[in-house]
């Protein structure tokens, strides 16, 4: 597997290396093999013709002193001759028809061959002799003698040569071997080490490829999540901000050259931030995936829907001929949009009952480019959203301008909170049966640098969209209780403190820990402090608001149902809640003695809040005869005009003090 992986150039580099190692030993060994070839076998075959020819010398002359006639003297010498041509061919080289000879060079050899050329020598002397002295030298005698043992001396050291060589020959053979079997070895010995290195090389070199594979396999990875990242929301897997601004490009550009049409919706979920807050971020999550699945079912394949942010999303319609055909899709997609939302979200046992407010812009009338385009939906969003919700609003520059200025009082109210620029006023409740000032209701305004002092309608609408809200009670909360706290310690009593709770502060867990901080820091006493919800803030969070008002109760504080009667909801329904007080709104306060239905209806109310151990607050009396006609009905309590306006602490203070100095029941400024 590793070794098929192998770096082709590696292996054939290593290769060549062992093969030309081997090629080395090889050719080393031939031309030494074949050199000793060359050089000993002539040298044997010259120790050989060394002693035929002296043989045949002696044998030849032999045959001459025996009396063949025949027989020349001269071939003795001849045979004799070749006999010493050879050791000297041996000695220093030499060539004739039976091969070449190449001179020995071992000293002992040399010395040898020399002592074999002198016996040879000596043989040919008394050979010589003999020849001359033939008459004499009959067998038996002198010269016969030193004859043959010269001759047998110099045939033992021809022998004796002989028997060297081939000892010599053997041992340079041996060595041949020993040298063959060791170059062989080294040279597989060579090849294996190179192999093995090359073999540690390649797979290291493979280590490091896979493993530079492998980091680009993860930069590549990382580059593709950071592009899907860039590109798309991770929650809901739509198109994000960057991507939904490039199609939008794109759709325009087209619709620029085609003289088209492109419909931009704007969509934000009503008060999805309460659904955040009460069953928390998972949760939230959740609904916003199923929100953009539901979105995706109603556009076409090649329109577009994104996510923005949080709950904001986008739906681009592409493509289209018409201005007409424009509004109708807008129209038509819009409604499916809100009546797909209208299904209340159903998961891990909850129920969410969800809607939304949607913006509507369109190219080329509403805006030329993206951005353009983009602010305009968003504005008739906003428009939409602070209306009923749940609808849908064409853009205009009607909706621009008054969006602008809620944009504008949005950010310098985020401003106002920390630069107090908040104030609270305080309007009286009275008890019209006593004629007492009973309690007192906070009522924040204000104090604009520029516009003067601005009244809860500028502010208070545009809060309760962007969450500020929350934090203008919490402020109104701490600056009544403090104030309120101020008026007892100076002997003054302004009866219970009501404060308005949101909707949205009512949703929040910590709302129990916001205000029993309050209470215990300003040592606000059982039964001073009343927070005021509306009907609709104290249904929408029912399951809550239970348990809330337990807790609350369970600390001296008690709870009014303010502007009762505008939410629709019937007191049958407002039995499960604890309230202390039921404050009828206004609307019906005016009705007075002009609709006589409302006359019925408020008698109703009064009584109903009666039997069920409630206190009834007249909210908005304006007139002596509305105030004579709810005290009729039975009402203890009223707030009106007519029997105080909201004032500055400072206007209570001076009223409280008044009052008491009179040491009469308090009479409202207005009179009655
Ligand atoms: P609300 O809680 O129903 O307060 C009573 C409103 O009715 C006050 O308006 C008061 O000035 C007005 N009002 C009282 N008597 C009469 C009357 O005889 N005739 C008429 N036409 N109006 C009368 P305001 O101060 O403008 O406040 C409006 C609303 O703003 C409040 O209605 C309340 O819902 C909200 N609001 C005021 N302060 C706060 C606050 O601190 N937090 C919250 N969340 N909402 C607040
Ligand atoms: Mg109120
Ligand atoms: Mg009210």
């Amino acid at each position: 597997m590793v070794l098929s992986k192998l770096h082709f150039n590696h292996l054939l580099m290593g290769f060549l290396l062992a093969m030309s190692v081997s090629l080395t030993t090889t050719i080393f060994l031939l031309y030494t093999g074949e050199r000793m070839a060359t050089r000993h076998s002539p040298l044997i075959d010259a120790a050989k013709e060394i002693k035929l020819n002296a043989t045949q010398g002696h044998l030849w002359f032999e045959e001459i002193l025996s009396g063949d006639s025949h027989e020349d003297i001269d071939r003795v010498w001849e045979y004799l001759e070749q006999a010493d041509w050879y050791a000297l061919a041996m000695l220093e080289g030499g060539t004739n028809s039976k091969g070449v000879f190449f001179p020995l060079t071992d000293a002992d050899m040399r010395l040898h061959i020399e002592s074999v050329r002198s016996a040879l020598h000596e043989f040919d002397q008394v050979a010589y002799q003999r020849y001359l002295n033939r008459q004499s030298s009959h067998p038996g005698s002198d010269i016969d003698q030193a004859f043959d043992r010269i001759f047998n001396d110099f045939m033992g050291k021809a022998e004796h040569v002989e028997r060297l060589l081939k000892h010599l020959i053997d041992r340079d053979l041996k060595n041949f071997r020993k040298m063959a079997l060791l170059l062989i070895s080294l040279s597989i010995g060579i090849s294996m080490v190179i192999a093995y290195v090359l073999y540690r090389l390649e797979k290291q070199r493979l280590a490091h490829v896979s493993a530079m594979e492998q980091a680009n396999e993860e930069i590549q990875k990382s580059h593709t999540e950071l592009n899907y990242l860039a590109h798309f929301d991770s929650l809901t897997g739509l198109p994000n901000r960057t991507l939904f601004k490039d199609r939008l490009d794109q759709a325009l550009a087209h619709a620029h050259r085609k003289s088209a049409h492109v419909v931009l919706l704007f969509i934000d979920l009503d008060k999805f931030k309460a659904v955040n807050d009460r069953l928390g971020h998972i949760s939230g999550d959740l609904v916003l995936k199923h929100t953009a699945e539901r979105l995706q079912r109603h556009v076409r394949e090649d329109d577009s829907v994104s996510r923005l942010a949080g709950d904001e999303f986008t739906v681009i319609l592409s493509d289209i001929d018409s201005m007409t055909g424009a509004m109708y899709a807008a129209k038509k997609v819009s409604r499916s949009i809100l009546q797909e939302l209208s299904d209340p979200f159903t998961f891990n046992g909850n129920t969410v009952f969800l809607t939304a407010s949607i913006g509507i812009a369109i190219y080329p009338q509403d805006g030329k480019s993206g951005d353009e385009l983009l602010i305009n939906a968003d504005h008739a969003m906003l428009e939409a959203k602070s209306n009923n919700k749940d609808e849908f609003l064409f853009h205009s520059p009607e909706i621009n301008q008054r969006v602008q200025r809620q944009l504008q009082i949005e950010s310098e109210l985020r401003r106002a909170i920390h630069e107090d620029q908040l104030t609270v006023h305080y309007q009286p409740q009275w008890d019209v049966q006593s004629n007492k000032l009973a309690g007192i209701e906070a009522l924040v305004r204000w104090n604009h640098p520029e516009e003067g002092l601005l009244q809860p309608n500028a502010f208070i609408p545009i809060a309760e969209t962007n969450g500020l809200i929350e934090e203008v009670d919490i402020w109104v909360l701490e600056s009544a209780c403090r104030q309120y706290r101020k008026w007892r310690t100076e002997g003054l009593n302004p009866g219970k403190l009501a404060i308005n709770i949101s909707a949205s502060l009512f949703g929040r867990q910590d709302l129990i820990h916001i205000v029993t901080r309050n209470i215990a820091e300003h040592c606000i006493l059982d039964g001073e402090l009343e927070l005021e919800l509306t009907e609709s803030a104290l249904l929408e969070n029912s399951e809550h608001t239970q348990i809330l008002l337990q807790q609350l109760r369970s600390r001296g504080i008690h709870l009014a149902i303010d502007d009762f009667g505008t939410g629709y909801s019937s007191m049958a329904y407002l039995r499960q809640f604890p309230a202390k007080t039921l404050k009828i709104d206004r609307s019906f306060i005016k009705e007075i003695h002009t609709d006589k239905a409302a006359d019925a209806i408020l008698l109703n109310m009064a009584q109903l809040a009666t039997s069920m151990d409630m206190e009834v607050v007249a909210e908005g009396i304006e007139t002596q005869q509305q105030e004579h006609f709810v005290r009729s009905l039975g009402c203890q309590f009223a707030q009106g005009y007519l029997l105080g306006m909201p004032m500055s602490s400072d206007e209570l203070r001076t009223l409280m003090i008044a009052q008491t100095d009179q040491n009469v029941s308090l009479l409202p400024p207005n009179g009655r």
